[in-house]
């Protein structure tokens, strides 16, 4: 394992490995339950030793990794494919459109990725309880690879999660505690859990392995681009952790020596959802009062990582863009038809946001985009089915 620190973004201190677990200690007291996270911890590997270590010829990517490889669960996760998708670009005028399919993961959405990470920290730990709050997709997630890893995941989700994801957490053999509320309410209830009755805490952000976790989907991307930076990644934004995992990908590979740019990084919102998308174009962060949109995964009134979301857009020179219910609607059908990936709403999101993007033109024709889909369409098809007839049988001979 490549030694690393603690680095707190809001103030600057370092922290050694186990001196903190969960936020800076300075900055967390200055919490208000209900807002962001204040003192979320980033990783800052001793990249010199990084670099000599990495051999681009047989590439071990396990030492981006914050945690040595023997603690990592034995179940896949990753490896997804990266694809063109040459009839979804030309819909939109782009020839270098591309698919990175993250909702082929065991439990069908790029979650897993940050759940394979803080179960390895818990083993390392000897916990063997793993709580979340989640709006589905990072309960379902942590509950599959908990199973995988013979631990046990307590779940606290809003009771209006789509069906599906509340089935797999069940199935997998999570203690499943529905909420009557929101995402938020969930996450306050499962941060007094972990400081009442122990376990480890895997909310997005507040642990800073989901960071890293998530990074892991940009690492692959730069692989099976062929080492090579993309133009353009465009990522749904709810809490903000995923475009922040996307970031510190191509901000370690810079540090490492491997690259010498980040990509544009491109934060799709749901228009009734949009508090980090506010925040980066006026520069001031508010809470939202409400958060209603068919895009489930990404609906949230006080995203945790708001700050670190909108120093990804703005330092990569990206920028914002929303799009309302209907467009998100429209974008799953438009993925599904012109590229044969099924998505679930709030992965579509990106999609409705490159008919914007065409129409103002923010991009040129040869760019290479990526289209980051972070879940499954078959995680949540009671949405969908609001707006489809499904066929008559007819009738056999
Ligand atoms: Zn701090």
């Amino acid at each position: 394992m490549i030694p690393f620190v603690y680095r707190c973004t809001e103030c600057g201190k370092e922290y050694k490995r186990d001196e903190v677990k969960y936020l800076c200690p300075d900055c967390e007291n200055n919490y208000v339950p209900g807002n962001p996270l204040r003192g979320v911890l980033s990783i800052e590997f001793d990249y010199e030793e990084l670099s000599r270590a990495f051999d681009k010829r047989i590439p071990c990517w396990d030492l981006f990794l914050p945690i040595e490889s023997k603690y990592l669960p034995n179940f896949p996760v990753g490896n997804t494919p990266l694809h063109k998708a040459g009839i979804l670009g030309k819909h939109f005028g782009l020839q270098n459109l591309w698919i990175k399919n993250d909702g082929l993961n065991p439990s069908g959405s790029l979650k897993d990725r940050a759940s394979y990470l803080v179960v390895a920290e818990a083993s390392r730990l000897n916990e063997t309880e793993i709580v979340a709050a989640s709006t589905g997709n990072a309960a379902s997630s942590l509950s599959s690879v908990c199973a995988a890893a013979g631990k046990k995941a307590i779940i606290y989700v809003p009771a209006s999660a789509p069906k599906a994801k509340m089935l797999q957490n069940i199935l997998c053999g999570a203690k499943v505690i529905p909420v009557k509320g929101t995402y938020d309410d969930a996450f306050k209830l499962s941060l007094e859990h972990t400081k009442e009755k122990g376990g480890l805490n895997r909310n997005t952000a507040y642990h800073p392995f989901t960071i890293e976790g998530k990074k892991t989907v940009g690492l692959e991307i730069f692989t099976q681009n062929g080492f090579k930076v993309p133009d353009a990644i465009l990522v749904p934004v709810g809490d903000g952790v995923i475009i922040s995992g996307v970031y510190k990908a191509f901000y370690d590979l810079m540090k490492a020596g491997l690259s010498d740019k980040l990509p544009k990084i491109i934060c799709a919102q749901a228009e009734n959802s949009s508090a980090i998308h506010a925040y980066i174009e006026t520069g001031e962060y508010e809470n939202l009062k409400s958060s209603n949109t068919v895009a489930d995964s990404i609906s949230v009134c006080a995203p945790s990582n708001a700050h670190m979301a909108r120093k990804a857009v703005l330092e990569s020179n990206g920028f914002s863009i929303t799009v309302n219910d209907a467009e998100i609607m429209e974008g799953q059908k438009i993925l599904a038809e012109k590229s044969g990936v099924f998505a679930e709403p709030s992965a579509s999101v990106t999609v409705a946001a490159l008919q914007k993007i065409k129409e103002l033109e923010l991009f040129s024709p040869d760019e290479q985009i990526i289209l980051l889909v972070t879940g499954h369409g078959l995680k949540d098809i009671e949405t969908p089915l609001k707006n489809i007839t499904l066929p008559e049988a007819i009738e056999v001979k």
